[in-house]
């Protein structure tokens, strides 16, 4: 893993986070985007095609929005559980990282 995607803090607002990484980096992410792209058992089969993605979307928007609680896992990763929905998604610095990079705000 690249050293730079470490994530050293996850601070948590009522419908965004913001992620700081190793490198000084800093992005505001909404719950939302990193819902969209869950990689659970659950969550990624329905990311597969254009269909399920726009399906999957829409129920997750319709969620309320809510913070989530957080777990590290290992040295790689976090495990974010939702009261609503799924909650054993385990998302890797680098898959956040991405997740930041595309969607979130640099701050
Ligand atoms: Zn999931």
């Amino acid at each position: 893993m690249e050293d730079h995607n470490l994530l050293t803090t996850f601070e948590r607002d009522e419908e965004s986070c913001i992620l700081r990484f190793k490198d000084g980096k800093s992005f505001q992410v909404d719950y939302l985007e990193i819902r969209f792209r869950c990689r659970c058992a659950k969550c990624k089969p329905r990311q597969e095609n254009e269909q399920r993605i726009v399906e999957f979307h829409e129920e997750i928007s319709r969620l309320r929005i809510e913070k989530p609680s957080v777990e590290p896992v290992g040295h790689y990763g976090i495990q974010l559980t939702w009261p609503s929905g799924c909650s054993s998604g385990i998302h890797s610095f680098s898959h956040l990282r991405s997740i930041a990079e595309e969607s979130g705000n640099e701050i």
